[in-house]
């Protein structure tokens, strides 16, 4: 398969109208995959109302068809169409958060396909706030399942080369926008019982959930307690670069010490640092990951210095790790996967 590539400037237009969209909406329309920047991580989509346009999406990624995706919708009002029932508290995130980074997770209404929600009675569904998905998404006029445009297994795209390097070959389409902005996915929550609960941690954090609809739950997998799981069968990596990847809990000299370590063995080591530190270490490999005074910063850059990791054919990774605090809960969750759950405790 060919895959087409469309150039937008996403401030090309003071109306937005994108005319570079028409064949990449056409092409969904018809069933077929298209990539699109949204402004979490580039986006897969498909016809979510399709089970043939859906299951093109499981093979590009080679996902696991027990994963359900998430619905892409261009307008608030599109939710009455998917879910069946909508609670007072996810009716006031929809109207806080919508559009932009957070997923709710509602009971589903018939017409959406099977496979989307992998036979599940609930629907993972979110408005997003890039001003090209949701041009596409008006132009299409159908909700879009949209997973991250990965190989399944690989850290997200933030940028359209990541969604080539990946999927060439494999989808009809990527639309590059250019560099996506949040950088780690959208929040997933669960608004089906009477306390929501996040199941994913993204781009809006628990703190500003709470803040509109008082306390909500996390999911105890997503916990961290410092601890490796207790089953070795329990590791699974996820976002991983090709190189083991270990969070090192501890001072810098710690980590450096480490670092002097492996290379004394004759490996080739990289450390994943913030910019105020990359000067401090010395290895094969420093690559600094925004700035310890704004982790949004480090969850824009994440997943592209994860895969800028796999340029430099290293034999391990050495991360630091952050505070989990507002969107270092996202950060933590997803370097703690990319990791395996591998950690150095000092
Ligand atoms: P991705 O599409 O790669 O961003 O991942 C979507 C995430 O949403 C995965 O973690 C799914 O397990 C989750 N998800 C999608 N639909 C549901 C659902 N109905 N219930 C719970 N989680 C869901
Ligand atoms: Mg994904």
């Amino acid at each position: 398969m060919r895959t087409k590539m469309w150039i937008v400037d996403k401030n090309e237009q003071e109306n937005h109208a994108y005319p570079q969209l028409e064949e990449a909406a056409k092409l969904l329309k018809e069933g077929e995959t298209i990539a699109f920047p949204t402004e979490t991580v580039y986006g897969l989509g498909a016809d979510a109302t399709s089970d043939r346009a859906v299951d093109k999406i499981f093979v590009a990624k080679g996902r696991p068809s027990d994963n359900p995706l998430i619905i892409h919708i261009g307008s608030k009002e599109a939710v009455e169409k998917i879910a069946k029932e909508i609670p007072s508290s996810a009716q006031a995130l929809i109207d806080r958060f919508w559009p932009g980074p957070l997923t709710l997770v509602l009971k589903k209404r018939p017409g959406i396909s099977e496979k989307v929600t992998a036979g599940l009675e609930t629907v993972a569904v979110r408005m997003p706030s890039h001003p090209i998905a949701l041009e596409l998404l008006k132009k299409v006029d159908l909700p879009i399942a949209a997973p991250s445009a990965n190989l399944s297994g690989k850290p997200s795209p933030t940028l359209a080369k990541h969604v080539w390097a990946d999927l060439d070959g494999r989808i009809s389409g990527i639309v590059d926008g250019g560099p996506t902005g949040v950088g780690v996915e959208s929040t997933v929550l669960d608004c089906t019982e009477d306390t929501p609960l996040i199941l994913r941690p993204g781009g809006v954090t628990k703190e500003q959930i709470e803040a509109v609809v008082g306390k909500v739950r996390v999911d105890k997998a997503l916990l961290i307690s410092g601890q490796a799981p207790k089953s070795p069968g329990m590791k699974y990596t996820h976002y991983a670069p090709n190189a083991p990847l270990y969070i090192v809990q501890g001072s810098r000299d710690f980590l450096q010490k480490k670092a002097d370590e492996w290379r004394g063995q004759g490996k080739r080591v990289g450390i994943l640092t913030t910019t105020e530190n990359e000067s401090f270490y010395q290895a094969d490999v420093v690559l600094g990951c925004g700035s310890r005074d704004d982790l949004s910063t480090v969850a824009t850059h994440l997943y592209e210095v994860l895969r800028s990791f796999n340029e430099h054919d290293l034999d391990i990774i050495l991360s630091e790790s952050f505070p989990e605090e507002g969107v270092g809960q996202a950060v933590m969750n997803r370097l703690m996967k990319a990791a395996g759950h591998q950690i150095i405790l000092e």
